[in-house]
């Protein structure tokens, strides 16, 4: 498979944030998203075997924890990935998958925690979640908006009410977009949405959705890759 790095961090979303993870980043996506941090990983990269990556991961972390498969679009390379997860979960890892929604579900191993992007619309790839993946979502996954403004909070907003996605879901997470050339301060002034302006309207419309920050880009640099 094609990979962009593996290395060892703290995780920054989801409900995992805060805790040592091995990110296993996959090469090429399919999407642009406007707000893209992660174009680094649309070409390039280098040739590994299932074997290597596992080698790798386990230099990283001996003692099992946290995998996180990421891109890119890890599911691009679903023939070899699917089976690098299903090894991951055997020799005893936690394993996170990152995807964007738009690719299918159904072949990622059962014991596999789904986080699931919904594009919106200011992203730039609006109407590319795939509707069926609906149906593969498991209690132990999580669904994640990532939002440049306030047509993109509604749009979050109405989607999460119209599924009913907190019933189906371990969380639904809502995320202000970074500036994707942010660097330097560690604040929320890189953020295209104002945390403070989404948490209340969080609380006033009661969504059930937990405000993510991405931990990551408040600990080092924003512009610091391999972090
Ligand atoms: S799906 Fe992810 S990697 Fe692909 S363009 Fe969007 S943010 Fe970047």
């Amino acid at each position: 498979m094609q990979i962009t790095e593996i290395y060892k961090s703290l995780q920054g979303e989801s409900t995992y944030a805060g805790l040592p993870c091995v990110f296993v980043r996959l090469t090429g996506c399919n999407l642009r998203c406007t707000w893209c941090d992660s174009e680094y990983t649309f070409h390039g990269g280098r040739k590994m075997s299932l074997e290597d990556v596992i080698v790798e991961v386990k230099h990283l972390s001996s003692a099992g924890g946290l995998v996180e498969i990421t891109g890119g679009e890890p599911l691009l390379q679903e023939r070899e990935v699917v089976p690098l997860m299903s090894r991951l979960l055997e020799d005893g890892y936690r394993v996170l998958l990152e995807t964007s929604g738009e690719r299918p579900l159904e072949r990622v191993p059962a014991g596999v925690i789904k986080i699931v992007d919904v594009k919106c619309p200011h992203s730039g790839e609006a109407d590319t979640f795939r509707a069926g993946n609906l149906a593969v979502l498991r209690p132990r996954d999580e669904v994640k908006f990532v939002l440049s403004s306030r047509t993109d909070y509604e749009f979050a907003r109405e989607f999460t009410r119209q599924h009913a996605l907190a019933g189906r879901v371990n969380a639904v997470l809502f995320s202000p977009a970074f500036r994707k050339n942010a660097t330097g301060g560690r604040d929320s002034s890189h953020c295209l949405l104002d945390p403070q302006e989404l948490a209340e309207w969080m609380l006033a419309d009661e969504v059930p959705a937990r405000l993510g920050l991405q931990l990551h880009k408040f600990i080092w640099d924003p512009a610091l890759k391999g972090v």
